[in-house]
């Protein structure tokens, strides 16, 4: 809710933005090529997934 800047306390500021910290990204190296990927995802970088190739250069995405 929009409140006049000065109403608002450096305490309650800091307290209100104490929830809006980033979170660090899970990932795990790819076991064809090892660059970092997600868990559970497709590589982007090589296009494999559980042995098999996924991800081709015909992709249009790719
Ligand atoms: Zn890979």
């Amino acid at each position: 809710m929009a409140v006049p800047k000065k109403k608002i306390s450096k305490s309650r500021r800091n307290m209100r933005r104490s929830h809006l910290a980033l979170t660090v990204v899970n990932s795990v190296d790819c076991p064809v090529c090892g660059e970092s990927k997600l868990p559970h995802h497709v590589c982007n970088y090589c296009g494999m997934y559980n042995d098999k190739q996924i991800l081709t250069d015909k992709s249009p995405d790719a």
